[in-house]
């Protein structure tokens, strides 16, 4: 009997450990930014015209420039700390996400959103501009760990978030840039055939997969909706 019961606690103690190494291995997995890469959304539709670090390493973002009014999309859930208009930055918003990233839209032609402003991925804070100190069209966006501060003391690259994008590339604003290959084939090679349909007043998605022969579900997981609901203004990236 007693032989029995040791057996038995030695078989609950090996189902703890192991279930501990499976639960430690995921949550491991899941911190850092490799996660991140893989839901970040690119902010804008456009071509990358300049990286980070460039300018004797002033630039402390990336350049994406494209259409006067394109819209700008929220790369991630989060909440708009700074909406204002600067002589550098000229219109810019800033939100910081629950990764306690902060990302910074700046030289936007309008700002939509305010500050306290709860943002989903995808949103549109405002259209693209060249206000500020900007030589053409296009939005300059920065990725700060932690805070932003004048210094840009904790800015990082942020091709390490959306990926690897060099000079001269097509981005496609709403589309997740790494681990799905479709930043992949957007800017290199084969491009998808993708077009940005922007949802109406009265508009479903089962309304939009209707007119637009394809399914609710693709719809969700090309644009990552976590739910049905969809709001008039927003883009959705449809194949
Ligand atoms: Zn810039």
């Amino acid at each position: 009997m007693r032989d029995y019961i040791k057996r038995f606690l030695i078989a609950i103690i090996m189902a703890l450990c192991v279930s501990l190494l499976f639960l430690g291995g995921k949550h491991s997995q899941a911190a850092g930014l490799n996660e991140m890469k893989e839901h970040w959304i690119w902010p804008a539709d456009g071509v990358i015209s300049d990286t980070y670090g460039t300018r004797q390493g002033k630039h402390k973002g990336i350049d994406i420039a494209g259409k006067m009014e394109t819209p700008i999309l929220a790369v991630d859930d989060g909440v708009v700390i700074k909406s204002y208009f600067s002589n550098t930055y000229g219109n810019v918003v800033f939100i910081i996400h629950p990764s306690r990233i902060v990302t910074v839209y700046a030289h936007l032609n309008r700002r939509n959103v305010f500050v306290g402003q709860n943002i989903k991925q995808g949103d549109v804070l405002g259209k693209m501009g060249k206000t500020g100190q900007a030589t053409g069209i296009h939005l300059h966006f920065e990725t700060h760990e932690l805070e932003w501060r004048y210094d840009k003391k904790y800015a990082i690259n942020p091709e390490r978030l959306l990926g690897k994008a060099d000079v001269g590339e097509t981005v496609q604003g709403g589309i997740a840039s790494m681990g799905r290959g479709v930043l992949e084939a957007s800017t290199h090679a084969k491009p998808v055939i993708t077009e940005q349909y922007v949802v109406k007043q009265g508009d479903t998605l089962f309304s939009i997969s209707k007119k637009n022969n394809v399914s609710v579900d693709r719809i969700k997981q090309i644009n990552h909706l976590r739910s049905d609901m969809i709001r008039p203004k927003q883009i959705l990236i449809i194949e």
